[in-house]
C-alpha cells in the first residue's frame, strides 16, 4: 500500500464484533467493507441461533462508549444489580454483585445491539456493508477473499490490505489459518448444552426485577435475563444425557416440579411444553487459538479467535475489548498493520486464554458452589 492510499478493510462477518470493528475502522479512516451470510439481522423476524439477551459489563461499555453508543445501548438494557437464587423449595436469595459500589451489569437483547451496531456501522460514509454474502475461500498469500451471493448463486472475489476474520465460532477464515505453520489451535465441547425457555411479561410482577435469576442445582442450572419489554429469557444448562431422558411432556413437568417447582407458574406448563419440544438443545464450544494473525494481512477477532462457553457473560465483551486493545495499538504503531497484528497476537493472548478458562470454571460456580458458603468461612467454621 502506498502511503497516501487508504486502506481496504474487509470485515467478515456483521455480527455483533464484526459490525462494531467497522465503526473502530471507519473512524481511522479506512475504507470498510463488511460481508455478512445472512440477512440483514434488522429484517429477521426473530434472533437466529444463540442466546436472545446477552449480559453487556464494563469492557464492552468502554468500547460502545468509544463509538458514542453507550448511552443508548444502556436506555434500553434492563440493569442486573445481583443474582437472585432460587432454591429448591422456591425460596429466594439476592446477592448483591456489587454492595459497595452498586456497579451492575446490563441485559441487552442480541439483536437490537447487533442492528444498532449495523446501523452506526452504516452512518459512516466509508464504510460499505454487503449482506447474503458467504465468504467461500481465501488466498493466504494474496490477501485475497471470495464470497457466494446466495442470491444470485454469483461469486465475487476481493483483495484488502486487512481481512479481519469476525465470522464466529466456527470461522473460516480461522480453518484457513490451522493450516499455515505453527498456528495453535485447540476446540472443546462440553458436555452439557442449552435451550431457551421464556417468561412472558404478564407473569413479570412474580420476578424480582434488576437481577439475573440463577436456579442452581449442582450438576446443572437454569438463568433468567430480563428483557426490556418485561419478558425475560429462559435459559437450562444440562448434560445433554439428561436432555435426552425427558422423552415425555409428563416426563418434563415431573422434571420441572421436582427441580424447579417455583418456574412452573412463571413459564406456564402448556408454554414450556411447548418451547422445550420445539427445538434440540445447542451445544457450547470453546476455542482456543494463537497467534491471531497471519502475515500483516489476516486477523481474528472475537469468538473467530476466543469463542468461550456463556457462564461468565464475557464472550462478546471480551470481543468488544479486541476492537479498543487493537485500535491503541494501531495507534501505537501508526497504522503499521505488520507491527499492529504482531504486537495484538502477542498482548492478547494472557488475556483470552484466562477469561476462557475463568468461564469454563464459573460453571460449577453458578450451578453449584453459589449455595454453599464460601470455602474460607466454611474452613473457619471447621476451625472453631
Ligand atoms: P457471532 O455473533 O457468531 O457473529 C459472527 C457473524 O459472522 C455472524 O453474523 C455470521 O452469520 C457471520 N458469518 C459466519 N460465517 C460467515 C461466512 N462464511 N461468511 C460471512 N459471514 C459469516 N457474551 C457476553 O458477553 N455476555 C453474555 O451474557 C453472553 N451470553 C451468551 C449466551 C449463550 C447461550 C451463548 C451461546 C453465548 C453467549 N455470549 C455472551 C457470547 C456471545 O454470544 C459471543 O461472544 C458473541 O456473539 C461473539 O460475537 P462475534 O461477532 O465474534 O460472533
Amino acid at each position: 500500500m502506498n502511503k497516501n492510499e487508504v486502506a481496504k478493510v474487509v470485515i467478515v462477518g456483521g455480527g455483533l464484533v464484526g459490525a462494531l470493528n467497522a465503526c473502530f475502522m471507519a473512524k481511522r479512516g479506512y475504507d470498510v467493507y463488511i460481508f455478512e451470510k445472512r440477512e440483514d439481522i434488522r429484517k429477521a423476524d426473530e434472533a437466529q441461533g444463540k442466546s436472545i439477551n446477552l449480559a453487556l459489563s464494563h469492557r464492552g461499555r468502554k468500547a460502545l462508549k468509544f463509538i458514542g453508543l453507550e448511552e443508548e445501548i444502556l436506555n434500553n438494557a434492563v440493569p442486573m444489580k445481583g443474582r437472585l437464587l432460587h432454591d429448591l423449595n422456591g425460596y429466594k436469595k439476592s446477592v448483591p454483585y456489587d454492595p459497595v459500589f452498586k456497579k451492575c451489569i446490563y441485559s441487552i437483547g442480541r439483536n437490537f445491539l447487533n442492528g444498532k451496531l449495523l446501523e452506526a456501522a452504516e452512518k459512516y460514509r466509508n464504510v460499505k456493508i454487503y449482506f447474503k454474502y458467504k465468504l467461500i475461500n481465501i488466498g493466504l498469500s494474496e490477501g485475497r477473499v471470495s464470497f457466494l451471493n446466495v442470491e444470485k448463486n454469483e461469486t465475487v472475489e476481493f483483495q484488502a490490505d486487512l481481512i479481519i476474520g469476525a465470522d464466529g465460532a466456527f470461522s473460516k477464515i480461522r480453518r484457513f489459518m490451522e493450516t499455515t505453520p505453527l498456528f495453535e489451535y485447540s476446540q472443546t465441547y462440553i458436555e452439557h448444552g442449552y435451550l431457551e425457555l421464556c417468561i412472558p411479561k404478564e407473569q413479570s410482577h412474580l420476578m424480582k426485577s434488576n437481577h439475573l435469576h440463577i436456579w442452581p442445582r449442582g450438576e446443572f442450572m437454569m438463568i433468567a435475563l430480563p428483557n426490556k419489554d418485561n419478558s425475560w429469557t429462559v435459559t437450562l444448562f444440562m448434560p445433554f444425557k439428561m436432555f435426552e431422558s425427558i422423552k415425555t411432556e409428563a416426563d418434563l413437568l415431573n422434571f420441572f416440579s421436582k427441580t424447579f417447582s417455583d418456574s412452573i407458574e412463571l413459564i406456564g406448563s402448556k408454554e414450556l411444553i411447548t418451547d422445550y419440544f420445539k427445538k434440540k438443545p445447542s451445544s457450547l464450544i470453546s476455542v482456543k487459538c494463537s497467534p491471531y494473525h497471519y502475515k500483516n494481512k489476516f486477523l481474528l477477532l472475537g469468538d473467530a479467535a476466543h469463542a468461550i462457553v456463556p457462564f461468565y457473560g464475557q464472550g462478546m465483551n471480551a470481543g468488544f475489548e479486541d476492537c479498543t486493545i487493537l485500535d491503541n495499538i494501531l495507534n501505537e504503531n501508526k497504522d503499521n498493520f505488520k507491527l499492529s497484528l504482531q504486537n495484538y497476537s502477542i498482548k492478547r493472548k494472557a488475556n483470552t486464554y484466562a477469561i476462557s478458562d475463568l468461564a469454563m470454571y464459573n460453571y460449577v460456580e453458578m450451578r453449584d458452589l453459589v449455595t454453599r458458603p464460601s470455602y474460607s468461612l466454611r474452613n473457619l467454621l471447621d476451625s472453631l
